[in-house]
């Protein structure tokens, strides 16, 4: 059988492309390395957050997310919720930023709420009163449990009769052949598809590692905290810091955001690239997270794979200073890696006629993915150049 496209690598990007292929009325081969989902798409904190993308292009897709989630929220009603998003400001300066960008908000018709620091309380009873200098709430945006959402997803997705899933297969090569394009896999299985897409992930050394390992493209290694369960304690969906503030792109572009004052933190939370954001799952942990270390695209196969105690004890620390805990009891630590093109910030290519590649999202792949992947989609079967999928909104 020869499929209209083949997908290789079933984490968000390639799952949401089988989806899309799939509306679309095409006959799709989706493979994935692993058994189980194993990414990054599972190891992340399942944040659906445009407010923290950079305006237009970034944050147009990641609203376009929200409408594409919202078509599984009856799928998966345990692993997605619409619990909003909190920007917590820890200095007058930080909620100076947040009132610039909903002023944004509402001239880009983008629904947010400033909240004074008691209604940030009301909002998150363990807040304390010291960190709180006042919020913006959007309720439009979502939670995820990503494990759970990606199970739901692969178990819709194998449902479908347009769809042959093969897992725990290995694509080891992708060419030209006279009629297609031939998918080799490690355990000797060979497909034949009209068009192939690529969504490997960090992975870069295996298929097309010339146009992979680029010196634009490195390399992010985070590191997760979960705590035991904390009763009593309400955090409803996304919890996002002033350091988060100072991270992310959306603030990035505003006069203000050069006039901050130096975070009143210690030098090692900058060092390994922490910035707190939480988020309560059902049973009433908490994750914590994250940190950033960086490599080159070279070192794919080489990952540093340590956990550092360092790390945990500085985040464990900050989190305390934010939220007012019960106990912060860690009891599943992890590490993620995602792979990110820094001069477009993803990697939209073409390898040959028909054989596609899309990788290097960053740390914006389940804001974004869902629709990004709707326009490669299209692209793809309307034969227009990649490119264009990130210039509709400029
Ligand atoms: C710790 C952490 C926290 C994050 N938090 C958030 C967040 O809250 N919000 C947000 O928007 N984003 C977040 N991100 C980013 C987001 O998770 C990623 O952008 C996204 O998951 C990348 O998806 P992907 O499909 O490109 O890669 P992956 O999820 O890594 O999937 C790649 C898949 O390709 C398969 N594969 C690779 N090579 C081959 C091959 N040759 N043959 C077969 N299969 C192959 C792998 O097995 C894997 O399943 C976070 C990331 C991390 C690591």
């Amino acid at each position: 059988m020869k499929f209209d496209i083949a997908i290789v690598g079933a984490g968000v990007l390639g799952s949401f492309s089988a989806y899309h292929a799939l509306k679309a009325g095409k006959t799709v081969l989706l493979i994935d390395a692993s058994t189980n989902p194993h990414g990054a798409t599972v190891r992340n904190f399942g944040q659906v957050v445009p407010s923290g993308m950079n305006l237009n292009l970034w944050r147009n897709l990641g609203r376009r997310s929200l409408e594409i989630y919202g078509e599984l929220t009856s799928f998966m009603h345990d692993a997605l919720w619409q619990h909003g998003s909190l920007y917590v400001a820890s200095s007058i300066e930080e909620a100076g930023l947040l009132e610039e960008m909903h002023e944004i908000n509402r001239e880009t018709n983008y629904s947010s709420k400033l909240l004074t620091s008691t209604q940030c309380r009301k909002h998150i009873s363990p807040l304390k009163q010291s960190y709180c200098h006042g919020g913006l709430f959007y309720p439009q945006e979502m939670s995820a449990e990503s494990t759970l959402l990606m199970k739901y997803f692969w178990k819709l997705l194998k449902d479908e009769i347009n769809l042959h899933f093969k897992r725990a297969s290995l694509v080891i090569a992708v060419e030209k052949v006279i009629n297609g394009i031939e998918i080799r896999c490690s355990n000797g299985e060979i497909y034949i598809s009209e068009q192939v897409l690529i969504c490997c992930g960090h992975q870069l050394s295996r298929i097309f590692p010339q146009l992979l390992q680029t010196e634009e493209m490195q390399l992010s290694k985070l590191q997760m905290l979960r705590t035991q369960p904390i009763v009593g304690v309400k955090v409803p969906g996304n919890l996002l810091t002033g350091l988060t503030i100072r991270r992310y792109e959306a603030f990035k572009s505003y006069p203000n955001y050069k006039n901050l004052p130096a975070p009143q933190i210690g030098p090692d939370l900058g060092k390994f690239g922490i910035h707190l954001l939480l988020r309560q799952s059902t049973d009433g942990s908490i994750i914590i997270g994250d940190s950033h270390e960086y490599f080159s695209a070279q070192d794919s196969e080489t990952l540093d794979y340590e956990f550092r105690q360092e790390i945990s004890t500085l985040m464990v620390a900050e989190a305390k200073r934010i939220l007012d805990l019960p106990h912060c009891n860690i009891a599943r630590t992890w590490n993620g890696y995602y792979s990110q093109e820094n001069s477009r910030e993803v990697l939209l290519t073409s390898a040959a006629e028909n054989i596609h590649l899309v990788t290097g999202i960053g740390g914006k792949g389940m804001t974004t993915g869902p629709a990004l992947m709707e326009r490669v989609i299209k692209s793809i079967f309307e034969e227009n150049s990649l490119e264009e999928c990130l210039i509709y909104d400029q």
